[in-house]
């Protein structure tokens, strides 16, 4: 436990809100310039996201050599990754290696949750109290919740009723939830359900699948590494580190510059049995540009990947159940699986298909559909996140003339590139809404670079003199309608996802996150 009584007495510069990805590098960054920080987290350690989502099978889908800090040469020499992919346990052991080698945790206050944040304009400061009691004062607050923060927990008629046990993947218990044996109900397929039905199938008796929208997902080839494969991935960091920037979406990998109709048919084909060969998102994040805006360059592609689904389920109905139709590929985000389709071949394993037997609620043995009652002992809710705004909009935040972000954003979510928002002067939000990050970026990548623009946005303020800063309402207008001119050209803004925010009732429909590319958006920030 912190020592309250001290620490809110002083006076900070900044106050971080998570120790996650962004947060720990804040941290670092802002301590460089010599300023007194602190972080604040709900969560009892760092990591963020890898803390929280410890569900079977939690795992990246970003390769570790893109998946990593760049502000240390030490760190990049001696962190050695296990695998390509990192399972959630090597990313949280990441985090905590850098927490602790670089000192940061005399700044975190952890199991500590932010409840509001105040401007007041008499002392150009925030004020933010937390459920402890501690209340700190600072000249600007900097959130880094993620974009995924917040869990959707869908309340299903009779939910509390149930007699056996209910998880949500986001809220994973730490000491872990016994399923051995057990019978089985996974709610959601998305990228968390994928992993954690593809994890669970062989240890539990029986599993039931609860899908509502089917999903497309490339096969991830994930090898362990030796020291060998490290020396050579270490020796390409230099030219690593700076391909990242220059990508459309913050990987290491250019996508594909010819037109995709120049190629011819069976080029074309080659092109796509390579890119899924790779066993990377390299088919969605590095493949044809457009599959984002062209209709019969999606179809084409889309159809590929449904083959390969066909060809791997044994029985034909539920292939066609699991076989995505009413969105095209890459619209919505793209997993990557490892045995996800053929965990369908097991014995012990069943699909639902919600779409033509829908839940009608959750009862004390299990769930009941319109097709008859399904008996569980634990039901895993792998439904998501209140994406982008949830992190926001669990915290009170209160800018210039009281001014009430939960009330602004029920009007309309605006923020300036998803860095400030008008109104609330001195308020920098990393992972906010109509940047990159949400979606279409490497998040890692992303981050790194909001952290860097927010950490010289305030040295400069500090060498000039200047307390307070606030984008005006015109520069806000100006970004949202570029963010909404791009978006608008794509089949990703007219796709029901959590990306448009479709996923939450009541949630505007417009594209969550800046899709014009990384190298537009830092040209842009700069
Ligand atoms: P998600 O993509 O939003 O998927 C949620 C799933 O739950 C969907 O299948 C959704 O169906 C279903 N669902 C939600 N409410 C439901 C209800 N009331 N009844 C029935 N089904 C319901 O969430 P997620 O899988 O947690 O992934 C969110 C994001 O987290 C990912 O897109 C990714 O960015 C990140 N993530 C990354 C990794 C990784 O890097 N490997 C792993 C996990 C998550 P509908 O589609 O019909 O709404």
């Amino acid at each position: 436990m912190n020592n309250v009584a001290t620490l809110d007495q002083q006076p900070l510069d900044a106050v971080i809100i998570g120790a996650g990805f962004a947060g720990l590098y804040q941290l670092w960054s802002l301590r460089k310039l010599g300023l007194r920080v602190r972080v604040v987290d709900a969560a009892a350690g760092v990591g963020g996201t890898w803390y929280w989502n410890s569900y079977p099978g939690a795992r990246t889908d970003s390769p570790s050599n893109v998946y990593q800090y760049w502000f240390s040469d030490e760190l990049l020499e001696e962190w050695n990754w296990q695998q390509r992919y990192p399972d959630q346990q090597e990313s949280e052991r990441y985090f905590n290696y850098v927490a602790d080698r670089f000192d940061l945790r005399k700044d975190i206050s952890f199991n500590t949750r932010v409840e509001s944040a105040t401007w007041d304009d008499s002392t150009r400061r925030w004020n933010v109290k937390t459920d402890t009691g501690l209340t700190l004062n600072t000249q600007f607050v900097i959130t880094a919740m993620g974009p995924l923060s917040a869990p959707l927990v869908p309340m299903f008629k009779g939910q509390e009723s149930f007699k056996g046990r209910l998880v949500h993947t986001a809220r994973w218990p730490r000491e872990g939830v016994d399923l051995k044996a057990k019978r089985v109900g996974v709610i959601g397929t998305g990228a968390t359900g994928i992993q954690v039905v593809q994890t669970i199938a062989p240890e539990v008796a029986h599993l039931t699948v609860f899908q509502r929208t089917a999903n497309y997902a490339v096969p991830m080839i994930n090898p362990r590494y030796d020291d060998a494969d490290r020396a050579a991935i270490r020796a390409k960091y230099p030219e690593t580190r700076k391909a990242i920037w220059t990508t459309f979406i913050g990987f290491d990998i250019p996508g594909q510059t010819r037109p995709f109709f120049s190629i011819p048919a069976d080029e074309r084909r080659e092109i796509l049995e390579t890119l899924w060969a790779d066993g990377t998102l390299r088919l969605w994040v590095a493949g044809f540009a457009e599959v984002f805006f062209d209709p019969a360059a999606n179809h084409e592609v889309s159809e590929f990947v449904r083959e390969k689904i066909r060809e791997r389920v044994k029985d034909p109905k539920v292939a066609e159940i699991l076989t995505p139709k009413d969105h095209g590929f890459g619209t919505r985000r793209v997993p990557l699986e490892n045995g996800y389709f053929t965990t369908f071949n097991r014995p012990n394993v069943d699909l639902v298909d919600l779409r033509a037997t829908p839940i009608e609620c959750i009862t004390e043995k299990g769930i009941r559909t319109s097709a008859g009652e399904i008996e569980l002992d634990v039901i895993i809710l792998a439904t998501g996140f209140d994406a982008g705004t949830g992190g926001f909009l669990a915290i009170d935040f209160r800018g210039r003339n009281g001014v009430s972000l939960r009330e602004e954003w029920k009007k309309e979510v605006r923020t300036t590139m998803g860095l400030q928002i008008h109104g609330f002067p001195n308020l920098f939000t990393t992972s906010a809404p109509y940047a990159p990050v949400a979606a279409f970026c490497n998040a890692p990548t992303c981050l790194q670079h909001q952290v860097q623009w927010i950490t010289e946005c305030i040295d400069y303020l500090h060498k000039n003199d200047r307390a307070v800063i606030e984008p005006t309402a015109e520069a806000e207008q100006r970004w949202l309608a570029h963010h909404d001119e791009i978006a608008n050209q794509t089949l990703v803004a007219k796709t029901k996802s959590w990306y448009t925010g479709s996923n939450i009732e009541g949630k505007h429909f417009r594209l969550l996150s800046y899709i014009g590319g990384l190298p537009a958006y830092i040209e842009a920030c700069d």
